[in-house]
């Protein structure tokens, strides 16, 4: 199993591309703290691991909250000895040009998918250094390196910080061997583009950006942060995967 003996926090982990690495990571040996603020459906996913004979663990976790993450990092050492895999996944999403984007919205987004990868980075590093290195993973998009007309300002800002913030990480915590990549995912099938893929006419422009023709699904992108979860991607740290369908390649 390629997570065997590894201990991982995923925020965002209730559903989505979160919930499925959760379960893909607890399939691979791993330990699994969920962290997310949909109480129902984290512990949904909780019970899933369980019943196919993973473990695995539901925690509040309101990411803008350092408190929170402390509590989450504790979590994952008081249940499962320690902490190797950081998944910074959680986020929300948004749609309007600048004019038309208020400062509250601008901010919430900042909150959540800035602000939150950075929190969730400070409150593991010491945990992690402790297990004598780690790997954490923090998803952007596709939106973190290229400009769209059809997302919102926030978005790409947050999503680019993220980018940066990545790279930071990794120059700054190299030689505690903590290791810090960052995964573009393009266009998936999440209840975030919910209701964009129930517009057909915005469906279509969307696919049509995507030279593999088609959204990605949820384990599309999970094998992905599976790989750098994984001791396999001991090299790799300040790289930028894109699972994107071939989106940014033209
Ligand atoms: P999703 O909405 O299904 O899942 C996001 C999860 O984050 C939810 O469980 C939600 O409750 C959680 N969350 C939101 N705010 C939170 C907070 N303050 N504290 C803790 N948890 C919080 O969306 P998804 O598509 O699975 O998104 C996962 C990540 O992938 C996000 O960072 C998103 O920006 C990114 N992404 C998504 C797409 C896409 O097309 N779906 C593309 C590129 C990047």
């Amino acid at each position: 199993m390629r997570l065997a003996g590894k201990v991982a926090l995923i925020s965002g982990g209730a559903r989505g591309m979160g919930a499925a690495e959760a379960r893909l990571f607890a399939r691979e040996g791993a330990r699994v703290v969920i962290g997310d603020i949909l109480e129902a459906e984290g512990r949904a996913v909780e019970a899933d691991i369980k019943t196919k004979g993973g473990e695995g663990v539901f925690v509040r976790l309101d990411v803008t909250r350092e408190a929170d993450w402390q509590a989450a990092v504790g979590q994952a050492v008081s249940r499962f000895g320690k902490l190797d895999v950081l998944v910074n996944n959680a986020g929300i999403g948004g749609g309007t040009r600048i004019e038309e984007t208020t400062v509250e919205a601008w901010d919430r987004t900042m909150e959540v998918n800035a602000k939150g990868v950075f929190l969730g980075t400070k409150a593991a590093i010491p945990a992690m250094r402790r297990a004598g290195g780690g790997s954490i993973i923090n998803i952007s998009s596709q939106l973190g390196l290229v400009g769209t007309d059809n997302s919102s300002p926030e978005y790409q800002a947050s999503k680019g910080a993220v980018r940066l913030l990545t790279k930071a990480t990794a120059i700054q915590y190299a030689r505690d061997r903590i290791r810090a990549n960052s995964v573009h995912p393009g266009p998936v099938v999440t209840a975030m583009t919910e209701r964009r893929r129930a517009d057909p006419a915005t469906y279509q422009l969307m696919v049509s950006r995507i030279p593999l023709g088609r959204y990605g699904q949820p384990d599309d992108v999970a094998y992905g942060v599976l790989y750098l979860a994984s001791d396999e991607s001991a090299f790799v740290t300040g790289s930028e995967l894109v699972i994107d369908g071939g989106w940014t390649a033209q």
